[in-house]
């Protein structure tokens, strides 16, 4: 029987991401996919600010910027009137190399993986379905079969179900998928086309309850239109023409439409799994949640689900930790994944209320406070850290703990600017543990570091450490994924093996 450390299924992003991260961790690993090859239609469009921090690693985050499209401010319409105009680059600068809305298609975005997996010596194993697993002892074993009928049995330390929404593997493990479904239809349209509001920017209208956003897809006229359907119209949603949607939005943004490129209706649920971990097996990306486009999160969550667990086995098979740490993968994403799914529906939900009342508070009241909102620091510093992904943290979670400054196990380190570039995550060789230290690291740290290998950062102590809330001196033992795991104002190497024996960690 063939053996292997992790069997991958599925190999849109989140298999990808996964696929990568645990290639370059020296983690063996085969990735399998039904399809006959990636996706070949833009689908998920934003690539946000938290994914290309943590793209950084892989040196992923340079192709993405290259090859993509910034969009740097929103905008908000009624009545065919441009509302209001807000700059995400004003907002996140300070905050994130990367204050804007990267636009990056999906298949695109696919391609990119691909070909970084096959120059790493790693090929997608295309046609080739997984039927069924069962645990065995250590290990599970997994059926595949691929077109033509053959079976393959294959051992694997674990299973990373990274195969979608309608997931094979949340069924085989029992993962119940409570939610619901929407009654809208929501349709793409990748257009060709001219309007005020294809002007490399994203454009919101909140007239009508049939929701409509375009983003920009780069310069001359190209655009993907976001929308909703409802009414007798959804349910023929298989159907559904380009022609059948509402014109009257269209309209309202001033769009006339010369080409439609790509045209495609979908259902959207929102459900989140009842658990991300069931033994050895793992759900990673939409086969874990799913929810409604806005925000443009969905992917985004997938991948860093992907980050999250990738260091984790590595650690595991390779005999640095024991099986528990896997349950960090469970308490760290599920909650979020529930957060995520309960605030997209609350957005959706009023983007998409009916009646006379909904429609005076977006078309009368949005419109007028949403400026107003954006110029109170706290609230769009709220509002870009929730839709970049840079507000996740993992603070409850019990793998994180101390505290230096404000900062405190668990947290996105803070972005600074320091002398000849920033303090964020210089690629290591291999992604792995680093210390950071604000100020001067005292020599039993360095000397703790030199001893595990792990390699110290040291940035001069400056006014912007203060202002991001760092502690002096302290000490910051970021984890692969880059999250603080410890925080130490009064460092010693007494907490620090601390750290290491309460999580049995060896680095
Ligand atoms: C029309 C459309 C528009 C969208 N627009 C947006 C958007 O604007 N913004 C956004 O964030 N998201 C959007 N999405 C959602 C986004 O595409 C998904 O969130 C994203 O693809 C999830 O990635 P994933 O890797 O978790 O799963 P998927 O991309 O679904 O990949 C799962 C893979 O698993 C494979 N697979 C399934 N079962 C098996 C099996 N038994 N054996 C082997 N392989 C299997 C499938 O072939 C597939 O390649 C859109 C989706 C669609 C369909």
């Amino acid at each position: 029987m063939a053996q292997t450390q992790v069997l991958i299924v599925g190999a849109g992003p989140s298999g990808l991401v996964l696929a990568l991260w645990l290639n370059r961790m020296g983690v063996d690993l085969r990735i399998v996919d039904q399809a006959s090859g990636p996706g070949t239609t833009s689908r998920a469009l934003v690539v946000q600010a938290r994914t290309l921090e943590l793209y950084r690693q892989l040196d992923l985050a340079r192709p993405v910027i290259e090859q993509g499209y910034p969009i740097r401010a929103f905008n908000v319409w009624t009545e065919g009137e441009h509302r209001a105009r807000i700059e995400l680059g004003a907002i996140g600068a300070g905050l994130t190399p990367y204050p804007f809305l990267q636009v990056y298609p999906q298949d695109r975005h696919e391609a990119l993986l691909v070909q970084r997996l096959l120059e790493a010596g790693v090929r997608v194993e295309r046609n080739t379905v997984l039927e069924h697993f069962e645990e065995d002892g250590d290990t599970v074993v997994a059926q595949l079969r691929d077109t033509a009928g053959n079976t393959e049995r294959v051992e694997a330390r674990y299973l990373a179900g990274c195969d979608g929404a309608r997931s094979k593997v949340r069924d085989i493990i029992g993962a119940g998928f409570p939610g619901g479904t929407y009654r809208q239809v929501f349709y793409v349209a990748d257009i060709e086309g001219d309007s005020p509001a294809l002007n490399g920017e994203l454009n919101l209208d909140l007239d009508e309850a049939d929701l409509l956003a375009v983003f920009a897809m780069g310069p001359g006229g190209h655009g993907r239109l976001v929308g909703t359907v409802r009414d007798e119209r959804a349910d023929r949603a298989e159907t559904l023409q380009f022609s059948d949607v509402s014109q009257r939005a269209i309209e309202n943004l001033l769009i006339s439409v010369h080409k439609v490129n790509w045209f495609s209706t979908y259902r959207v649920h929102h459900r989140v799994a009842e658990h991300f971990r069931v033994g050895r097996a793992f759900l990673v990306g939409d086969a874990g949640h799913i929810h409604s486009p806005a925000g443009g999160q969905g992917m985004n969550t997938g991948i860093g689900d992907a980050i999250n667990l990738a260091w984790k086995l590595a650690a595991v098979v390779q005999g640095r930790a024991p099986d528990s740490l896997l349950d960090s993968y469970e308490a760290e994403r599920l909650p979020f994944a529930r957060r995520l799914v309960e605030t997209t529906d609350r957005v959706f939900g009023f983007l998409s209320a009916n009646g006379p009342v909904a429609e005076i508070v977006r078309t009368g009241i949005a419109p007028r406070i949403t400026p107003l909102l954006a110029r109170l620091p706290v609230t769009r510093e709220y509002l870009f850290r929730t839709i970049s992904q840079t507000v996740v943290h993992y603070r409850h979670a019990p793998l994180n703990t101390g505290t230096a400054g404000r900062i405190r196990g668990g947290d996105r380190l803070p972005w600074l600017e320091v002398e000849g570039g920033d303090n964020f995550f210089a690629p290591l060789p291999r992604p792995g543990w680093q210390m950071h230290v604000y100020g001067h690291p005292r020599p039993e740290v360095q000397a703790w570091c030199d001893s595990h290998r792990v390699p110290l950062r040291s940035y001069p102590w400056t006014e912007a450490c203060s202002h991001a809330g760092l502690a002096r001196d302290g000490v910051y033992l970021l984890r692969p994924d880059t999250y603080v795991g410890l925080a130490a104002g009064s460092p010693s190497v007494h907490v620090l093996d601390e750290y290491l024996r309460d999580n049995a960690l060896s680095l």
